[in-house]
């Protein structure tokens, strides 16, 4: 068994981390307390290959691996959670689906534009006021065949990147009987008429992050742009999501190992007593079990991606990654908050901004209550 990564592997690493340091990270605490998404580093993303990630070259994309992927959305997320998270939705979400399933056609009308970086993002719209967890039974978003058009009618929730997006890629219910093959995925581009963005949440962290309900009034989309097959909606975005949870688990991780260093660089500065408190054993506790966890989340997003790249099934590997390095980052980050003291509660110090950006990645692209649910499903075989 080898656990090193090949010298391609490292060297995008590299490239990625330097960026990352000095485009991305130096503006995090900016871009959270103004609410605004960093369109200045994620201008000069494309020729790094980050807004196309696993898209095939051919298409324009970087074509890197699973695990080079998953590595630049931790480098990511240890810069910036919310500049991550826009990233990470791009190409797991939004570009993964195109990439899986779109037609010639669709592939090249969207993955050059996007994976270059010439236009803007992409989304997913899958959450609706009624319907996050349970998509089968609560999406209400409908798409009726008229003609050779679809018309969309509907409302969505909680869209990552509405605002910044070219194109959506839209869960919708196409036949109202419901059931498991009552949904399909349509790409809808985000000028259609029709479309009604709603402003930004105001949420608790990840600020830099635009998210938007979204409302859909008679929206008239060519028929071909049905992604995939039609009443297969729901299976490919289960595989979507499982896609997405290697991303996730990877920007917790990121999260996580940020919030670590800004601890350990305290507790070394900080005196209390007579001495740096990195000399008292309820400090160095808290760090060796955040270095602990950190390296076991890792190893174990990096399986779930190794098993991706390989052709085998990570269903269940995904969303244990994704359950285990989600909770690891919440609670490395409430200690490095702990370790700072009252300091660690002052937006002066980065670990208050990333212990809020952390709180969504239990939540998001499946809650962690899901992820046991997926994997109890696995192992019972129900
Ligand atoms: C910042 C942010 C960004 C997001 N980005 C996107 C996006 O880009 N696209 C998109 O489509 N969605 C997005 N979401 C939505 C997100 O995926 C959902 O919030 C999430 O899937 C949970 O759905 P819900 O909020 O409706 O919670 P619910 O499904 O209502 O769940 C509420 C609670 O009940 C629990 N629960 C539900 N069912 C079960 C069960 N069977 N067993 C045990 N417990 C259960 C859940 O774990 C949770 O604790 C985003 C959300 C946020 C906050």
């Amino acid at each position: 068994m080898d656990f090193s990564l090949t010298d391609e592997q490292q060297q995008f690493r590299d490239l990625v981390h330097r960026f990352v340091a000095s485009e991305v990270k130096p503006t995090a605490a900016e871009v959270d307390e103004e609410a605004r998404f960093n369109w200045e580093a994620v201008g000069k993303m494309g020729p790094l290959g980050l807004l196309g990630l696993e898209v095939p070259e051919a298409y324009g994309g970087a074509e890197v691996d699973a695990l080079s992927a998953a590595i630049a959305i931790e480098e990511l997320g240890w810069g910036c959670g919310s500049t991550a998270l826009a990233i990470s939705a791009h190409n797991g979400l939004a570009l993964g689906p195109v990439v899986r399933y779109g037609s010639d056609a669709q592939k090249e009308q969207w993955l050059p534009l996007l994976a270059s970086g010439e236009g803007r993002l992409a989304c997913l719209a899958l959450t609706e006021p009624g319907a996050g967890s349970d998509l089968q039974g609560g999406v209400r978003t409908m798409a009726v065949k008229e003609g050779d058009s679809w018309i969309i009618d509907g409302n969505k929730m909680w869209m990552t990147n509405a605002s910044i997006s070219d194109v959506m890629i839209v869960l919708c219910r196409t036949d109202p009987a419901g059931g498991s093959g009552s949904l399909s995925q349509i790409i809808v581009p985000s000028d259609a008429e029709g479309i009604s963005i709603g402003p930004a949440e105001k949420k608790m962290g990840l600020n830099g992050s635009p998210t938007h309900a979204v409302n859909f009034d008679e929206v008239r989309v060519p028929a071909e742009n049905l992604l995939g097959r039609e009443g297969k909606g729901l299976q490919q975005t289960l595989e979507t999501l499982d896609h997405g949870r290697i991303g996730i688990g990877a920007l917790a991780v990121g999260l996580a190992q940020a919030a670590y260093e800004e601890a350990v660089q305290y507790a070394q500065d900080r005196e209390a007593f007579g001495q740096p408190i990195a000399q008292y054993q309820a400090i160095q506790w808290m760090i060796a079990d955040a270095a602990t966890e950190i390296q076991a989340a890792r190893l174990m997003v990096y399986y779930a991606a190794w098993q991706k790249q390989n052709g085998r099934r990570f269903t269940k590997e995904a969303a244990m990654a994704k359950l285990f390095a989600t909770e690891v980052s919440e609670r490395v980050c409430r200690n490095a908050i702990q370790i700072h003291g009252g300091y660690g509660y002052s937006r002066e110090f980065p670990v208050e901004r990333i212990y809020r950006d952390t709180r969504l990645m239990t939540i998001g692209e499946g809650t962690s209550e899901i992820q046991r649910l997926v994997i109890a499903r696995h192992i019972l075989e129900l």
